[in-house]
């Protein structure tokens, strides 16, 4: 028996890319998931798909109210919504600003918000945000996206003080970029989507790009009763990085 069987995972952002990849590793290793998304409809048996946007609290409420009564509970929590935004500071509006914190930063708030009774009541509680390296690593054109991620690294310590004694762990992985829809959607807006993709993995330390079943399975060891005694870490997952310092070639 897997040491995930049984245990009840809520997943927000779990229709595509890391999300998906996540539901479905922590399903395959015998927890029963639930996926809170915008767009469910892909969502695929044994999981379950609930439609909600993070960005709207009374939608939050009421999925993460529905998935708890079906699960019967909720151990896990995986944090993943998110949105991203490219420019400097000069290039987005406040708009546009409310708009990715909304989303990446208040999006966590809300759904932990609702969860949180139910993690109290679990033998296992487990809380992974999906962060990103944009939070540390000083990156061009991301000022906004790198801001939301930076609160949202912070957000991560400060709820794994506020819950350490409550048994709720609570940690980030922060993912390098990834092989998801949301980065083929980019590199669809090239001029030329290949060789973009070509000079993107050329700038990968492993000269590839992360997986999502990659990050998942960083996320799913975070979660698991193997992590018992880790809480209020951010775990990279990206191909070294942040933490290499490669001499051009
Ligand atoms: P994706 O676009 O493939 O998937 C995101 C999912 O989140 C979608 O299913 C979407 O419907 C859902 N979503 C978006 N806004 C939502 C909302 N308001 N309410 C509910 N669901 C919502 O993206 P991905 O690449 O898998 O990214 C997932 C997470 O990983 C994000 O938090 C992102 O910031 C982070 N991340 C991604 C990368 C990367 O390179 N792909 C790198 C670092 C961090």
């Amino acid at each position: 028996m897997s040491e995930m069987s049984g245990l009840r995972a809520l997943v927000t952002g779990g229709a595509s890319g890391i999300g998906r990849a996540t539901a479905e590793l922590l399903a395959a290793r015998g927890a029963n998931v639930a996926v809170l998304d915008l767009d469910p409809s892909s969502v695929d048996k044994p999981m379950r798909g609930y439609a909600a946007d993070v960005s709207d609290d009374s939608s939050v409420r009421s999925a993460v109210a529905a998935a708890a009564a079906d699960l019967g509970g909720i151990d896990i929590l995986v944090n993943n919504a998110g949105i991203g935004a490219a420019g400097t500071v000069e290039d987005n509006d406040d708009a546009q600003w409310h708009r990715v914190l909304d989303v990446n930063v208040l999006g966590i708030v809300r759904t932990t918000r609702a969860a949180l009774p139910h993690l109290r009541a679990s033998a296992h509680a487990a809380v992974v945000n999906t962060c990103s390296i944009a939070a540390t690593a000083g990156l061009p054109q991301r000022a906004l996206y790198s801001a939301s991620k930076g609160a949202v690294h912070s957000l991560t310590l400060a709820m794994a003080a506020d819950h350490v004694r409550e048994g709720i762990r609570v940690n980030c992985v922060n993912p390098g970029t990834t092989e998801t829809p949301w980065v083929d959607r980019l590199l669809d807006q090239a001029a030329d989507p290949a060789s973009e993709r070509a000079a993107l993995n050329a700038r990968q330390p492993m000269g590839r790009l992360v997986t999502a079943h990659e990050v998942a399975a960083a996320v799913a060891y975070l979660a698991s009763p193997a992590a018992a005694s880790i809480t209020g870490i951010a775990l990279a997952v990206d191909g070294g990085m942040q933490g290499l310092r490669l001499r051009p070639e």
